[in-house]
């Protein structure tokens, strides 16, 4: 399957540059790498639900040692098959996708960071 791409711009942790970072969303996994440095951070899926109670603007309002992004995109949705607006919650600890439409949910958990040569 093809993966959702897109692109954030923030200071690396690791190259301290205000570049571009890939994202790059599977059903199974996502990959967020810096384009400058080229270091990775690879989140694995842990669990899949709907989201009746807001989970992800909680998770939003947490602070962490980094910023979190939220970004949307136009995707068709695994559950409902519409083509709709998902929310994208990055955190160090994880991701979150989630349908605005019948807000089915994706959390991916934070596994690995690796650096491609
Ligand atoms: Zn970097
Ligand atoms: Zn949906």
């Amino acid at each position: 399957m093809e993966p959702w791409i897109l692109k954030k711009r923030s200071r690396c942790y690791n190259c301290d540059q205000l570049v571009d970072h890939i994202i790059e969303i599977y059903p199974n996994q996502v990959f967020i790498r810096c384009s400058n440095c080229k270091v990775t951070r690879c989140y694995v899926i842990k669990t899949l639900y709907i989201d009746r109670m807001n989970t992800l603007e909680e998770e939003m309002d947490k602070k962490y040692l980094y910023d979190n992004w939220l970004l949307e995109g136009e995707y068709r949705c695994s559950n409902c098959k519409e083509y709709t607006t998902h929310d994208i919650l990055i955190t160090v600890a994880g991701v979150y996708v989630r349908c605005r439409n019948c807000k089915f949910t994706r959390y991916y958990r934070f596994y690995v960071i690796f650096k491609e040569e």
